[in-house]
């Protein structure tokens, strides 16, 4: 149980500059001291990634409910896309099921338990997220990736950098793996830093994935690139994708559509795209939320 907190310390005294960036994250992760292992609860062994939200509802804070209702299933292995306007509750949905935040109405199982049963370690450790933002602390581009396991062999971290394509680009930097990145050291672009994220998750190798997908546009090439590195690192997992563009919807298994705190719609894309007064049709014909 100790093992990974020693690693952490290790890597946090081997990089003092880091500290500062990695303890915000590590404080990131602890937002929530309310939740916690319940009493009893069972470590989940590697998932076959069965998800279920069972009459979901939720508001933050026990402010007024920001989504409700929800219920829903993926099977183990499918992409599910969910898609609608801004601020529709899309990215609260997702984060319900790493239990960053905690349902107020109804239920979320995995594999048919309920998350609540389960210790939070096990529970994340299930489950890989990449986000907009890719956190990068102060270290080298080898602790950066480790970050995704940290007890992998240099081996594995060589094997899911060249999984994520992310091996050239670390031969063409100076000292290779050992080079600093971060504020201090050699700057990544937003494209790298999404690889990065990438490796992380293929080194971590969860059955479950999270996938934020970037607003903000990188050029079309990157994108391109990026898209099909996501897609191969989905391949064999279930994936909860928070999408913003249609190139991504269209390759998902299903698509629900959010709007208004609700699942107002949901369907495989060709079935969506055919109903013409639809919601997601609206959506699409709008160039999507
Ligand atoms: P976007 O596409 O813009 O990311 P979204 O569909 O993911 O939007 P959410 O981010 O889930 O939507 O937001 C749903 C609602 O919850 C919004 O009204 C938002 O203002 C509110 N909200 C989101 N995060 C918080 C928070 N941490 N505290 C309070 N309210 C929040």
């Amino acid at each position: 149980f100790f093992r990974p907190i020693e690693k952490i310390n290790a890597v946090i005294e081997s990089y003092p500059k880091g500290i500062a960036g990695f303890q915000r994250y590590l404080k990131f992760l602890e937002t929530r001291p309310d939740i916690a292992d319940c009493p009893g609860a069972k470590d989940l062994p590697r998932a076959e990634g069965r998800i279920r939200y069972d009459r979901v509802g939720f508001g933050y804070r026990g402010g007024r409910r920001v989504v409700e209702g929800l219920d829903f299933e993926i099977a183990a292995g499918e992409t599910v896309a969910f898609v609608g306007p801004s601020g529709a509750g899309k990215t609260t949905i997702c984060s319900l099921l790493p239990r960053f935040y905690e349902v107020t109405e109804g239920s979320i199982s995995i594999d048919g338990i309920d998350i609540r049963d389960l210790t939070l370690k096990s529970l994340r450790d299930n489950i890989g997220i990449v986000q907009q933002d890719v956190f990068l602390f102060a270290g080298t581009i080898r602790d950066n990736i480790l970050y995704g396991r940290l007890d992998a062999t240099e081996e594995e971290v060589r094997h899911a950098a060249r999984r994520a394509r992310l091996d050239e680009m670390i031969a063409a930097l100076p000292d290779g793996y050992d080079t600093i990145v971060g504020e201090r050291g050699v700057k990544l672009s937003g494209g790298q830093k999404q690889r990065l994220a990438i490796a992380r998750i293929f080194l971590k190798n969860p059955p479950i994935l999270i996938l934020d997908e970037a607003t903000s546009a990188l050029d079309t090439e990157t994108e391109q690139a990026i898209q099909a590195s996501l897609a191969e690192l989905s391949e064999g997992r279930t994936t909860l994708v928070i999408a913003h563009r249609l190139s991504t919807v269209t390759k998902a298994d299903r698509i629900l559509v959010v709007d208004g705190r609700r699942i107002i719609e949901k369907g495989s894309h060709e079935a969506l795209v055919a109903n013409r007064d639809g919601a997601f049709y609206r959506l699409a014909k709008a160039g999507m939320g």
